[in-house]
């Protein structure tokens, strides 16, 4: 280990940013796995929860459970006005112009699946585009492909270069007046690629298409501006931010919002029934249909705020100190092929080692108490493109720390000597 690395990342180069105390705020990371302290470094797949998020929940189950909006009881109004807050928070975490922009979702998957129905087919109509890149997670490929089976559009895919960076060259020329929507992650999930989006954004919008941004591995990492970035929508999962999971927001323009479509119907997202018509609630109500997720949007809440706190450009500093850092010691393992090398790139650090299938390699840091994860991670098409079927993957939020980088590459390093 390098200790003046070691020494400039916890200690002084970080004044704004207290690790240990970062650590202190997260339980399990107390936890022992086969014997030893557990590493998390499966954050991409899903995140820890901190104290405050954990308290809150027991908090609104002990003192304010009910359903919301709808009795004239005092528990209602308590949970009403938490689950309104917490559009609040999400709406301001997001830097929306209004609360009413905020959609309550399961998670990013449920938020891309809510926007390829309720808007897909009223703007995408036969012979229109679609436009994906070669870094999307399944749940940003497959949604679209089935609106353009639907409505006979095409799917066209950006391509990346060796670094796995998108090819903004190749973009431009994709776009044309049949594009209706571009589609594409902030963060990729499978490599760690950061992608330009604000120029993604502008170009796409020179078209006339409209952007959906999937920031389900960008919001734990960057600090993000809907309004500045000029998004159309904007999704994400709260488990991937320290929520717990089942709950997600999907952002959206309050002129496209507006413009749409309910995608189920029920309670809550109605005006007034009658067997012979329904008029619907304006948004986002007419898209939660339902009792929604109420304890979890009011933990989500608490989670952003738990990173507001500690500030996301401190965060992001730290973070790419710490990815700097691994990327350094993964690059020293023998035989180590590290799969993804943007110049941008968040929290991922993925690889295959010579001699070793990823699922040994998982196997045997699973051993050590350090999690991973090896396989596809829902994006068969990239992990396909750089010619495997698998990857490890470590992917490190807030909570990492130099010394479990160290542990990790000792492992690997072990694994590389032994190599059959
Ligand atoms: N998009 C990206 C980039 C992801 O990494 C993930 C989760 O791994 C998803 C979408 C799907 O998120 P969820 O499973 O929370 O709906």
């Amino acid at each position: 280990p390098d200790e003046r690395a070691l020494g400039t990342l916890v200690g002084e180069a970080h004044p704004g940013f207290d690790i240990r105390a970062v650590r202190r705020d997260f339980p399990i990371l107390n936890e022992r796995v086969h014997g030893r302290p557990l590493i998390w470094f499966d954050n991409a797949a899903t995140t820890q929860k901190p104290n405050a998020v954990i308290e809150r929940l027991a908090e609104f189950y002990r003192h304010e459970n009910s359903n919301i909006h709808r009795a004239a009881h005092e528990l209602a109004a308590r949970a009403t006005e938490a689950y309104e807050d917490a559009r609040r928070t999400v709406a301001r975490f997001l830097g929306a112009s209004s609360v009413d922009e905020i959609v309550f979702v399961r998670g990013t998957t449920e938020a891309i699946n809510l926007v390829a129905k309720a808007w897909g087919p009223r703007h995408v109509g036969q012979g229109d585009e679609i436009v994906v890149s070669l870094l999307e997670h399944h749940a940003n490929i497959v949604p679209w492909q089935q609106l353009a089976a639907q409505v006979d559009a095409r799917l066209r895919v950006i391509p990346v270069d060796s670094s796995g960076q998108i090819r903004l060259d190749e973009y431009r020329k994709l776009l044309n007046d049949r594009t209706k929507l571009v589609a594409i992650s902030q963060v990729s999930n499978a490599l760690g690629t950061i992608t330009p989006v604000p120029e993604i954004i502008e170009l796409a919008h020179r078209v006339g298409a409209r952007v959906l941004v999937d920031g389900a591995q960008s919001v734990a990492h960057l600090a993000v501006d809907v309004q500045a970035l000029d998004a159309d929508f904007f999704v994400f999962s709260g488990h991937k931010i320290f929520a717990p999971t089942g709950i997600g927001a999907l952002y959206g323009k309050p002129e496209v919002l507006e413009a749409m479509e309910p995608w189920q119907g029920g309670g809550n997202m109605i005006a007034d029934v009658t067997f012979e018509r329904t008029l619907y609630q304006r948004p986002p109500a007419r898209f939660e249909a339902g009792t929604p997720n109420i304890a979890d949007a009011v933990g989500l809440a608490e989670a952003l705020r738990y990173v507001e706190r500690l500030g996301l450009a401190n965060i992001a500093r730290y973070e790419h100190d710490l990815l700097q850092y691994g990327t350094q010691l993964l690059q020293a393992v023998p035989g180590l092929h590290l799969i993804g090398t943007a110049r941008e790139k968040a929290s991922v650090l993925a690889f295959v080692l010579d001699g070793y299938s990823p699922a040994e390699v998982g196997e045997e840091l699973n051993r050590e108490g350090i999690a991973v994860r090896a396989g596809h991670h829902c994006a068969q098409p990239i992990v396909r493109h750089f010619g495997h079927e698998a990857t490890v993957r470590p992917s490190l939020a807030l909570y990492n720390t130099v010394d479990e980088l160290d542990s990790l590459s000792r492992v690997l390093h072990r694994l590389a000597k032994g190599r059959r």
